[in-house]
């Protein structure tokens, strides 16, 4: 489905076509394919991005859900809503055209100062970014070069964020950031007023994959209503866990934790398991959350890349967190580099 987008739409588009598209999208935004009809990348799941399409009922659908689920109060209220993406799409450019709503985008590729200083100046009232960005926030905030703009309601999408995370950027913000789940099968989750993500079963058949060994789970997706290019039964890399009691805001939609990360990052030798929530954890007890780091397992140990100065009591927590394990491998420490792509993974694995 993700390889030959052309055999996989029900509008007679070649792959071709959809390509050109959505490439043309990443450049000057001219993305239509056909009349109404848009072609975009998402940041995808592996690396590798993924591409959509969209009819214009479908946008309108779509805008409808976040606008319905995302604004606290009544949706038609004038507001200031900011969006920080990777890339500008006809899918995000029409919330300016939905109702009495400022809408400006953010683009990831700014220098993150300037972005800052964009942001304060827009001031919104709505404001969804990746973790990453949120963070870069707070620490501006912290530093006084940033004056937190007047939030009602602030998400985060795209990259997962540890509690202490989310508990530092909520006093630095003023407002506590909460979940959306969004990727490139859908609108596939948002948080209730309390903060917890419940899945759009509104949309969505959800099934829940059992990840051996564990509590957790993989997401096949189904999308009850998307026909442009179909959904169906399409299984997920994100690790999900639901929560066991019902969620007290009374949502019937199934609750589920945070998503913590990707399957394929789970480190796993022989039987040995440990998951990326459990690294996230270990990490936080010991850093402060803005520091930056990363950790990458592998089948010889694990690559702890950080700078800060209690660099060196992180990486013995994690050797601890193997030891529990009953792993006995290496934890080595290493300067810390930016990451090469859109998306910020702490925990990884890699076979090499
Ligand atoms: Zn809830």
């Amino acid at each position: 489905m993700r390889q030959r987008p052309g055999d996989w739409n029900s509008l007679a588009l070649s792959a071709d076509q959809i390509l050109a598209s959505a490439e043309a999208a990443e450049h000057d935004g001219a993305s239509t394919v056909l009349p109404g009809v848009h072609a975009g990348y998402s940041t995808g799941t592996s690396g590798a991005r993924g591409v959509f399409l969209s009819t214009k009922a479908e946008r309108a659908r779509y805008l409808g859900q976040c606008l319905a689920k995302l604004l606290p109060g009544s949706p038609l209220r004038r507001r200031r809503i900011g969006l920080c993406l990777r890339a500008d799409n006809a899918l995000y450019r029409d919330v300016s055209n939905a109702g009495p709503f400022e809408f400006r985008f953010f683009s990831l590729a700014s220098p993150a100062r300037k972005r800052a200083s964009e942001i304060e100046s827009f001031a919104p009232e709505i404001f969804v970014a990746p973790s990453h960005v949120l963070a870069e926030l707070a620490l501006f905030s912290n530093n006084g070069e940033f004056t937190a703009p007047p939030l009602e309601r602030l998400f985060y999408g795209a990259e997962p964020m540890g509690a202490a995370e989310r508990a530092w950027i909520t006093e630095a913000l003023g407002v506590r950031p909460d979940p959306i789940y969004q990727a490139t099968e859908g609108f596939l989750g948002t948080a209730c007023e309390r903060g917890v993500l419940h899945l759009n079963e509104d949309s969505f058949v959800f099934e829940f994959e059992p990840i051996a060994g564990s509590d957790r789970n993989r997401l096949i997706v189904t999308d009850l209503r998307r026909t442009s290019q179909p959904i169906v039964r399409v299984r997920l890399d994100d690790i999900v866990q639901p929560k066991d009691a019902p969620c007290p805001c009374g949502l019937a939609l199934q609750a589920i934790e945070p998503v913590e990360g990707r399957y394929t990052d789970i480190w796993r030798w022989g039987e040995a398991r440990i998951f990326p929530r459990q690294v996230e954890r270990a990490v936080a007890d010991v850093l402060a959350p803005a520091e930056h780091w990363r950790a990458i397992g592998s089948p010889d140990g694990i690559r702890f890349a950080c700078d800060a100065p209690r660099a060196d009591q992180a990486r013995i927590t994690i050797a601890r967190l193997l030891a529990e394990a009953g792993v006995t491998l290496p934890v080595t420490l290493r300067p810390y580099l930016p990451d090469g792509f859109p998306k910020r993974r702490r925990v990884q694995w890699s076979n090499a």
